[in-house]
């Protein structure tokens, strides 16, 4: 069986087959336990299938058909869409066999040494951290965009519910604060590194993959400053010219794509 071979990858790179797994899992499998999509919610979808259109650097077919729910959404005035319909223009887009999203999920760089570890969640981050990263690249909109449509997905989809309140609570904490592009990679980052702090050794760790303050210095010495009175710095400057080369779109390696 596929899923169980492991595949080799690089540990300090992103993959575009993680990516596309991330966006089958939310689309064809989280969002589908959600018969009607109403209210807030379906306020929630629209920004979210929005940013995705605007800046996942995707391959053509799959912004194809990105843009092609982005504007079927767009065009539902009604206060309510079924999963039901929101499928059919998933699997069967108007812009035709140009327009898809492969099937199944292909984890490379999200693997975890078990089948309940890392995977989905993993690919949620990334895909938020490169979202944030691509934003401040087309820098022609407000700059809390992606947090505030993540951060809408996370709250009224993500399967895992204790990790939606967390986030929705550090997001109620202090997104406000989020002013300019910068602020929004520099703010998830930081965020996220307060999650891997708050579960580093709980049983959702992989061994494999044990939560640490990212990056480490093996993966940028020049994100690390000397500690002062025993404390860890991080050189911020570093921290985002390393995060926006991380998570640039020149960089996703294409490996184990269909
Ligand atoms: P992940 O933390 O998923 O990270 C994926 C990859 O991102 C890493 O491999 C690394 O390459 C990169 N990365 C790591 N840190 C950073 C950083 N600071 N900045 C940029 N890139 C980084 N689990 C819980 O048990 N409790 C929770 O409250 C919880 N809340 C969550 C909230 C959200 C929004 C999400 C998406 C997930 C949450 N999870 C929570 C799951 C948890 O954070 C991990 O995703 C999961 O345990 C898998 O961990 P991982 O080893 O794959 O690394």
């Amino acid at each position: 069986h596929q899923e169980e071979l492991w595949r080799p990858f690089n540990r300090s790179r992103v993959y575009m087959a993680d990516l596309e797994s991330t966006l089958h899992y939310s689309l064809r499998v989280e969002l589908a336990a959600h018969p009607v999509i109403t209210g807030e919610a379906l306020t929630s979808l629209r920004k979210y299938i929005s940013v995705l259109a605007k800046y996942f650097p995707g391959r053509p077919i799959l912004m194809n058909l990105l843009k092609s729910l982005d504007s079927w959404l767009q065009h539902q005035t009604g206060d309510q869409v079924s999963y039901q319909a929101f499928s059919e223009i998933l699997e069967n887009s108007t812009q035709g066999p140009d327009a898809a999203l492969p099937e199944g999920v292909r984890w490379v760089a999200c693997q975890g040494s078990q089948p309940h570890l890392r995977r989905y969640p993993c690919g949620v981050w990334t895909l938020f951290h490169l979202l944030t990263v691509q934003a401040k690249k087309a820098g022609d909109s407000d700059p809390a965009e992606v947090l505030s449509a993540m951060t809408g997905y996370i709250s009224n989809f993500f399967g895992c519910r204790p990790c939606a309140e967390h986030f929705e609570n550090m997001a109620r904490e202090s997104l406000s604060e989020v002013n300019t592009f910068t602020d929004s990679i520099l703010w998830l980052w930081a965020r996220h590194n307060r999650v891997n702090n708050r579960i580093a050794g709980a049983l959702s760790d992989d061994p494999n993959f044990p939560k640490i303050q990212w990056p480490p210095p093996d993966t940028c010495a020049d994100c690390h400053g000397v500690k002062e009175n025993g404390e860890h710095k991080w050189h911020i400057k570093q921290v985002l010219s390393f995060l926006e080369d991380y998570y640039s779109a020149e960089r996703i390696l294409t490996d184990y794509l269909e």
